[in-house]
């Protein structure tokens, strides 16, 4: 089986209890949540059973063991994963508006998170798998980029595959050398998996049928587009698939692309056809979002499975 690695942030998530806006007044809050978009990724690829292992950093508190301990029970080889014994764990209070947008505050860059290096052990984890997830919101420092940049290095040497979810925060677009970079990782990456807008991200063309096709054009293999409670499409140089959404209840959406993306990639690594390799990750995506917490929502393939037979006997129904 193809071992998939990933490098970038592990976090806690903290949130509020309740809607509102922001963190300027007392609110009762719900956590620490095991999370960090690539964290929450390589743990729903173990649990779908796939080979794989991170490369972050932790501080030595009770906020990296949390992770720790998750990633290790979950089958995920934390070998490539440092413990600074200086700084802290990085964290993220979320808390929803209304309206379901949210606001954040980060604790990223100047966390233990942002000392993540391709130390050997880290060089060795890289070294012994196949394949090497890119995830946007772990380019958040020139350091960052340089490691991910060296790992892809590393992965294309050995004639390794690369997948890439460009999921950048607008603001984390004005930083320095940022869209190089996502650039750079775009033209090396095998399989794109952008949500809604962000198929634009690297394409000249306005339009969806023109934007796909100069992305194949460029190298990229094959492209999924996300697309929240509408589901998903897999387009490569010979078919398009398109799966419908589950009809769940959203309860919380953090965490929801990640497993998406966990999952195509392990059907994908699997020799899987698209439609069934879609239908998993949809899946995926409807599963995480049914339970509160990042992580919480990470699925087996056995879960996955009895999730469908049930969608689809209730469809019939
Ligand atoms: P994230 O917010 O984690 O970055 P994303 O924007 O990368 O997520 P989404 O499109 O929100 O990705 O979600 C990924 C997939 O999960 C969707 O394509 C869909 O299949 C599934 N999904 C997301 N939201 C829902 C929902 N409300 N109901 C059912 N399925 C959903
Ligand atoms: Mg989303």
């Amino acid at each position: 089986m193809k071992k998939i690695v990933t490098i970038g942030e592990i976090l806690v998530e903290i949130m509020s209890t309740e809607r509102g806006n922001g963190f300027i007044g007392p609110v009762s809050l719900v956590g620490p949540f095991p999370s960090g978009a690539p964290a929450i990724f390589i743990d729903q690829a173990a649990r779908f059973g796939q080979s794989c292992g991170m490369v972050g950093c932790v501080g030595a508190d009770d906020f990296g063991r949390l992770n720790l301990e998750r990633l290790k029970q979950d089958g995920v080889d934390i070998s490539g994963i440092a413990i600074d014994p200086e700084y802290a764990t990085g964290s993220a209070f979320v808390r929803y508006r209304e309206d379901g947008s949210r606001d954040f505050v980060f604790n990223i860059k100047h966390s233990a998170a942002g000392l993540t290096a391709l130390t050997d052990a880290a060089r060795a984890l890289i070294e012994g798998s196949d394949h090497l997830h890119v995830m946007g919101t772990s380019l958040f420092s020139p350091k960052m980029v340089d490691c991910v940049l060296e790992g892809i290095r590393l992965i294309k040497s050995k004639g390794g595959s690369v997948s890439f979810d460009p999921n950048v925060r607008a603001e984390m677009l004005d930083l320095p050398g940022l869209r190089q970079a996502l650039e750079t990782i775009f033209l090396q990456c095998d399989l794109f998996l952008p949500s809604g807008r962000e198929l634009y991200l690297f394409a000249k063309a306005t339009t969806e049928r023109e934007a796909i096709a100069e992305i194949l054009k460029s190298g990229v293999r094959a492209i999924v587009i996300k697309n929240g409670s509408e589901g998903a499409t897999y387009h490569d140089c010979a078919t398009t698939v398109r799966q419908r959404a589950f009809d769940v209840e959203e309860v919380d959406p953090t965490g929801a692309g990640d497993c998406f993306g966990a999952t195509f990639v392990s059907c994908w690594l699997r020799g899987m056809a698209p439609a069934d390799a879609l239908r998993y990750a949809v899946a995926s995506g409807a599963r995480a979002v049914e339970k509160q917490g990042p992580m919480e929502g990470a699925s087996s393939l056995a879960e996955l499975d009895s999730f469908i037979a049930n969608a689809s006997a209730g469809s019939r129904s």
